[in-house]
């Protein structure tokens, strides 16, 4: 800690925990002291922290080959490439590895269709995005942002982006013209603490996009591969948008890897030369993807993690008399507002840290809970006993 403190930056304010080893939903400290991971990654470690289908994924491709390029083919991409675009019942895959780079690679096929296919004037694309969204942390990616700690003092910004609220139908509907070649949505916010927009409101998007010729893109980097309880936020909610963007749990908890995953009339924008990465579909990332997707073709994980929603909301729920003013659970996947008057989430995650659970405040008063899939509803009492235990601190 001291060491990072002193030769890292600070660009992040971590918990006093320092994790050194890990399996399943359970990560063990350098003293030995075990934590439930609650946040899981942010959604990274779906499947739990070394899941043994995917260490064996990653110990043979290690054995193999583990970086080509995209100068030169190598025998998993094209696999891959197939079995993620079956999952998602699209055409065409494009490889990258953060999420953050995923979006960005959206942004420009958005753009670029809006060009060469819609047939927008060149240099005028809109693109619509929801206030309170979180698309990660490049300078075209915060230019958009309202989180001012991410987006102050790094302009020039990149311009040709409109924020309307989430959840309001009509005034996406007014925000959208001409100019406009995409929507890019967060099927349920994840950062903003887990907030599922309104009934209908999804497919009102779907229907505004058809009917001006606009590419819905939804941003399922955090909501997608399980964790709403579906494959997707977007399935789940009986939506099919144009642009899927994904990432943390495609790589497993292992690798960085994410994609985006549209159809053929879409994806043929993109050209040689008009955009890659050297890492972008690299044979190590790529066979765990392919393990991940492994997992997910059943449907049985994501069956788990709805079948665990009522089991969340049920223990939560009774905590309201405890502190929180406000819940939300989407999947397995829960948004707590902590009564302000108790104190930030900061604080009741330094309680929970305490009490041997592992989670992450949003913002302000808000936490986030979102464990492993594969967590059981043993393991959930454990967790609900302990959140119980923190906020009965907490009041004092
Ligand atoms: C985490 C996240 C991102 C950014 O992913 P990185 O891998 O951190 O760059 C983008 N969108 C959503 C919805 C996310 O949750």
């Amino acid at each position: 800690m001291a060491l990072e403190d002193s030769y890292g930056a600070h660009n992040y304010h971590p918990l006093p925990v320092t994790v050194a080893t890990a399996e399943g939903v359970w990560v063990t400290d350098t003293s030995g002291r075990r934590y439930l991971d609650c946040l899981a990654g942010y959604s990274a470690l779906n499947f739990g922290h070394r899941h043994p289908a995917l260490i064996a994924a990653a110990t043979e491709q290690l054995g193999r080959v583990t970086l080509t390029s995209r100068a030169f083919h190598h025998d998993q991409l094209g696999p891959f490439c197939a079995e993620l675009a079956a999952l998602a019942g699209k055409d065409a895959v494009l490889p990258m590895n953060s999420g953050a780079e995923a979006v960005e690679t959206a942004l420009k096929l958005a753009r670029r269709w809006g060009y060469l296919v819609k047939g927008v004037p060149d240099g005028q694309a809109t693109i619509i995005v929801a206030d309170g969204n979180f698309h990660g942390r490049t300078i075209s990616i915060i230019s958009f942002s309202g989180d001012t700690e991410a987006h102050d003092n790094c302009g020039p910004y990149t311009p040709g982006f409109r924020s309307v609220p989430y959840g309001d139908a009509a005034a996406l509907e007014a925000a959208i013209d001409e100019t406009t070649v995409a929507v890019l949505i967060e099927p349920v916010q994840g950062e903003a603490g887990v907030v599922v927009p309104p009934e209908g409101y999804l497919a009102a998007v779907r229907e505004l996009c058809t009917k001006n010729q606009v590419l819905m893109m939804a941003d399922e980097i955090q909501s997608g591969l399980g964790r709403a309880g579906a494959t997707f936020a977007s399935s789940r909610a009986g939506v099919v948008p144009d642009v899927y963007v994904l990432g943390k749990a495609l790589g497993g908890g292992i690798m960085p890897l994410s994609a985006v995953v549209a159809d053929r009339a879409v994806m043929d924008v993109i050209t040689p030369g008009t955009h890659g990465s050297t890492f972008g579909g690299n044979p190590l990332a790529v066979a765990i993807g392919r393990a991940v997707i492994k997992l997910l073709e059943p449907g049985d994980l994501q069956e788990h993690a709805l079948a665990m929603e009522q089991a969340l909301r049920d223990r939560l729920e009774p905590l309201r008399a405890q502190g929180l003013v406000g819940l939300r659970v989407h999947g397995l996947w829960a948004g707590l507002d902590l009564d302000p008057a108790l104190g930030t989430g900061r604080v009741l995650c330094e309680q929970l840290a305490e009490h041997g659970v592992l989670a992450k405040d949003t913002h302000g008063s808000t936490i986030r809970l979102s464990p492993p899939l594969v967590i059981t509803t043993e393991e959930l009492d454990w967790m609900t006993e302990r959140l119980a235990l923190s906020l009965k601190a907490l009041a004092g």
